[in-house]
């Protein structure tokens, strides 16, 4: 990826292999990648490819066999878990398939969430703006169960935004969405990273999802196998079919 940038987040020869002997699986096989602060980045690949494995190790979610995941001038792989625990919980938002809202509290609880977490009150304009964003000033004394999917989502990407992370991790964030919903998180992941200088990764199987980010990664059997800049739900599908052969040849 481009080098005239900062790395907001960065692979170096990062390897994980689950399991041990006859059953061990190289997941990550020495990856190298950097994703670029104030842009949206996917990942994508064939089932199985790595994607999540990487996502993870990256969030400081699981650990390394070998290699380093860094966050800034962080090296994860170096951390206690006490110490995961926070740059996770200070420096990372997270936006799940699922949502994850806590079904007793309101969105604007929710959203604060994070924030109380870790002792600090969200800063009310950067509140008002991201509720006024994302179009949920009438929601945020609504609970999750009264707000649709693609709502929900939109909470759940405020919330990951509440504390102004420098790296926010999306894993399959329209998975659980109908098109026209998740075509409306997709915007409001891009206006995130255009309109309020975020940094996205988002884990993605779906080409057209792809295509809003400003940078696709190719994944394969655990290693890079290309990148497309300005991808289109068409390059992004001529890559992925590129990929066939080798995994067949494999
Ligand atoms: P993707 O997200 O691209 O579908 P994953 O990162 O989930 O791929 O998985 C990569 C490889 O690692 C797969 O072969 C998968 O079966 C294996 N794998 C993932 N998680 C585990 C685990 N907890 N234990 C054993 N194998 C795993
Ligand atoms: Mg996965």
């Amino acid at each position: 990826m481009r080098t005239d940038e900062t790395a907001a987040v960065r692979a170096a020869d990062l390897t994980k292999i689950y399991g041990r002997g006859e059953v061990s699986v190289r997941a990550l096989d020495a990856v190298n990648i950097s994703f670029a602060a104030g842009r949206f980045s996917a990942i994508m690949g064939p089932s199985g490819s790595g994607k999540s494995t990487l996502m993870h190790l990256l969030a400081g979610l699981d650990s390394a066999t070998s290699g380093q995941a860094f966050l800034g001038d962080t090296d994860l792989t170096a951390l206690s878990d006490a110490a995961l625990t926070k740059v996770r919980r200070d420096r990372i938002g997270f936006v799940f398939q699922s949502f994850n809202l806590l079904p007793m509290f309101t969105a604007a609880q929710n959203i604060a969430l994070p924030s109380q977490l870790a002792g600090r009150t969200v800063d009310p304009d950067w509140l008002d703006l991201l509720t006024a964003s994302f179009g949920l000033d009438e929601r945020l004394h609504h609970k999750p169960h009264e707000l649709s999917g693609g709502q929900q989502q939109r909470v759940a990407i405020a919330r990951a935004l509440s504390t102004r992370p420098e790296v926010i991790f999306a894993d399959e964030p329209t998975g659980n969405l109908d098109s026209r919903s998740g075509t409306e998180v997709l915007a409001f992941l891009r206006r995130s990273v255009r309109e309020l200088n975020q940094t996205v990764v988002m884990v993605t199987h779906d080409p057209t999802a792809a295509a809003y980010a400003d940078e696709v990664v190719l994944l394969a059997d655990g290693r890079i196998a290309g990148s497309i800049t300005d991808p289109t739900a068409d390059s992004v599908i001529a890559g992925l079919e590129s990929l066939r052969p080798t995994v067949a040849a494999r």
